[in-house]
């Protein structure tokens, strides 16, 4: 069979997931019959469907009529000789496995010897039902999402003997009804994305019940670090603490995990009958039952915990179905994304964190929770010998730019695409900006600006410092001339804050004198808890000369400026964040880590719309604001003539990330 063939479709079940269901098909074009166990059900489900398809029409998402829609949906109580012309079937009834081989028996001894039986369920094995029937092969998953309508994402998952072929119709059919199917090959409880999600889960329980972090910081870092549309917990008040509660309470039926007891935190909260939205009160306080208000939750509770930490091992779990062929690297990350909306794929963020982080992560979780769920799979640990990484090493469950490491005089360059670092490396002379240094850096800035395939340019140092300054050694011998000719450092500080990329100071540790000027002029200041800054050049009876009068009161404003310039006082990275010195502050032990993070982050955007905004604030910062809006005016309408512009519209509109080339 192929989907063309597919001309009429039976939905059995016209609750939450069948309606919708029903309505989508109907949309597509098909005729469609809705089965539920009364006509009051059934009634009710088509009035959902009226609503709702009025709803697209207001919005212009559907084309043809609300009335020609709903014609091609004929209702019918129980099961009966009607439905016999139906090519393909979807059983979206109650959830339990009694009723479920009920249908399908049924459903096999009406509908024609051809057509296909899907079953929407969401955690009995695809295998089990199909023993209900004699065409075990021609029964499949197809698993929508709530609200399968607005929902992207269908997961097609085969049991055991299901045929490729049906899998295949399965899956058009899916693509047919406008939806993004993933194929999934193996009869899993679970499929894949809730398997994913509930290892989320795991982990961010055994952080609050060992003590890690509070709930409140798992859902910061889930949702300030990792981009996630909602933090963990509050995910679990959205959609009930009572069904996170039984779905915990089903695994062991299920054989999901057998060694991961119910989260003590959720039975806690099921117990005192705080479900969560529901109710009013769950993890987190709403005005009302039902009333849903995203909680706050200050953006200083994502510093301490690592990311990581979250999610590895969800990236654990992929790997393994993964390993165990269940699912395709891309097709495991499209389900991440589209049905849990993470901005990106469990593979993409584990390349991303680092393999070698994400073992060590596990390694930790096992430690704090005793969970052999928490046992590196064996993909992970082949990766980490053979050095595939992630971005950091050029390859990890994806392939990237090949990692270039460059051993200069004075630095280290190491283009990590899209990324390139440029680290200061004279440790033992805490990256005293000499000569040398100040020329290869002037020269690698200029050829990491001809390189499209950096992105982001970060500046950093080996050791104990970004850098301490200029190299007082050599002032010894300088004429006054010679001072005011010597526009080097000067020169490569004007070079930084007029570059055409993003351009970030990671200060990992002292950045004094001309090192903060250097620190200065980059885009954006990220400094390690460590850190610590400061002009004391008035110490040795001279002041800042590389801009450093200029930008330290622009800034952190004149009193400030001339409190650290006339004292010389280095302040610690604590204050600096505080006076706006520095833009972020991140903990010395994932200091690279978390530099990485944020420069990939902006590395996805476009190159030339991040220059224009860059050009806008520095040349609009030193006009006045009417200048400055004409300048930002002028970009802006320029950028309606790039391809990134449409690109950027293109993947809005299809929800999905861009692909931004900077032209
Ligand atoms: P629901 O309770 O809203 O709807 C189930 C419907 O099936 C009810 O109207 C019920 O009367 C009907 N029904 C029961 N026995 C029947 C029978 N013998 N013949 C015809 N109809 C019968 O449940 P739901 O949330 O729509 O879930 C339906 C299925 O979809 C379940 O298998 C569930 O696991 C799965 N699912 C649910 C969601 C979700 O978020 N709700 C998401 C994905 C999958």
């Amino acid at each position: 069979m192929k989907v063309e063939d597919i001309k009429k479709i039976l939905v059995v079940g016209a609750g939450t997931m069948g309606h919708g269901i029903a309505e989508i098909a109907a949309i597509s074009g098909y005729k469609v019959y809705l089965s539920d166990i009364s006509q009051d059900i059934l009634n009710n489900a088509l009035e959902r469907i009226r609503w709702s398809l009025s709803k697209l029409q207001e919005r212009g998402q559907i084309k043809e009529s609300v009335d020609t829609i709903m014609s091609r949906i004929t209702t019918i109580v129980g099961l009966d000789k009607t439905v016999s012309d139906a090519d393909f079937s979807i059983e979206a009834s109650t959830e339990r496995m009694d009723i479920k081989r009920q249908v399908f028996s049924k459903l096999d001894e009406l509908l024609p010897s051809h057509a296909i039986l899907a079953t929407n369920t969401s955690s009995l094995p695809i295998t089990k039902i199909a023993e209900a029937t004699k065409r075990p092969d021609k029964v499949v998953g197809m698993h929508f999402f709530n609200p399968p309508v607005l929902m992207q994402l269908v997961e097609v998952m085969k049991g055991d003997k299901t045929s490729d072929e049906t899998a295949k119709v399965t899956y058009d059919l899916a693509k047919k009804f406008g939806k993004q199917p993933i194929m999934i090959n193996k009869d899993v409880p679970g499929y894949v994305v809730n398997r994913i999600l509930g290892q989320i889960n795991v982990a961010s329980c055994v952080l609050v019940e060992k003590k890690v972090a509070d709930y409140r910081e798992v859902d910061a870092v889930a949702r300030y670090k990792l981009g996630f549309p909602m933090g963990v917990y509050e995910l679990i008040d959205y959609t009930g603490v009572d069904v996170a509660y039984y779905v915990s309470k089903s695994r062991e039926e299920l054989g999901i995990r057998d060694d991961i007891p119910i989260c003590s935190l959720i039975e806690q909260k099921f117990k005192n009958n705080e479900l969560g939205v529901k109710t009013g009160k769950g993890f987190y306080t709403y005005p009302a039952p039902g009333k849903y208000v995203k909680p706050e939750l200050p953006k200083e509770l994502a510093d301490k915990l690592n990311p990581v930490l979250i999610l590895a091992g969800a990236v654990n779990e992929a790997a393994r179905l993964l390993r165990e062929g269940i699912a395709s690297r891309d097709d495991i990350d499209l389900g991440v994304r589209l049905g849990l909306g993470l901005p990106k794929g469990i593979f993409q963020y584990a390349d991303e964190l680092g393999i070698d982080n994400v073992i060590k992560a596990l390694e930790d979780l096992k430690a704090l929770s005793g969970y052999s769920v928490f046992s590196p799979d064996p993909l992970l640990t082949q990766m980490v010998g053979e050095n595939k990484l992630g971005i950091k090493t050029g390859s990890g469950f994806y392939t990237y730019g090949k990692v270039e490491e460059k051993k200069l005089n004075t630095l280290i360059i190491r283009i990590e695409p899209p990324l390139a670092w440029i680290i200061l490396n004279r440790p033992e002379r805490l990256n005293a900006l000499n000569p040398e240094l100040v020329s290869e850096l002037d020269k690698s800035l200029d050829e990491l600006e001809g390189r499209s395939d950096v992105r982001v340019v970060i500046i950093t140092g080996n050791g104990r410092a970004f850098s301490a300054g200029a190299d007082v050694s050599s002032f010894i011998t300088l004429r006054p001339i010679d001072v005011i000719r010597l526009r080097t450092l000067r020169n490569v500080v004007n070079k930084i804050a007029l570059y055409t990329k993003p351009i970030i100071a990671g200060i990992n540790g002292f950045a004094l004198g001309g090192g903060l000027e250097l620190a200065m002029a980059c885009d954006i200041r990220i400094a390690s808890e460590v850190a610590q800054l400061g002009q004391p050049e008035i110490n040795i009876g001279v002041i800042p000369g590389a801009g450093g009068t200029q930008r330290l009161p622009r800034l952190v404003g004149k009193g400030k400026a001339k409190l650290m310039i006339y004292t010389g006082d280095m302040v610690s990275a604590d204050d600096a964040y505080k006076m706006g010195l520095v833009d972020l502050i991140v903990p010395a032990n994932r200091f690279e880590e978390e530099v990485r993070r944020v420069a990939l982050k902006i590395a996805e955007k476009s190159p030339i719309s991040l220059l224009a905004a860059k050009l806008a604030i520095e040349l609009g910062y030193e006009s006045n604001i009417w200048t400055g809006q004409t300048l930002e005016s002028t970009l802006f309408g320029l950028l309606f003539t790039t391809k990134d512009v449409e690109e950027g519209v293109k993947a809005f509109l299809e929800k999905r990330k861009p692909q931004f080339k900077g032209e």
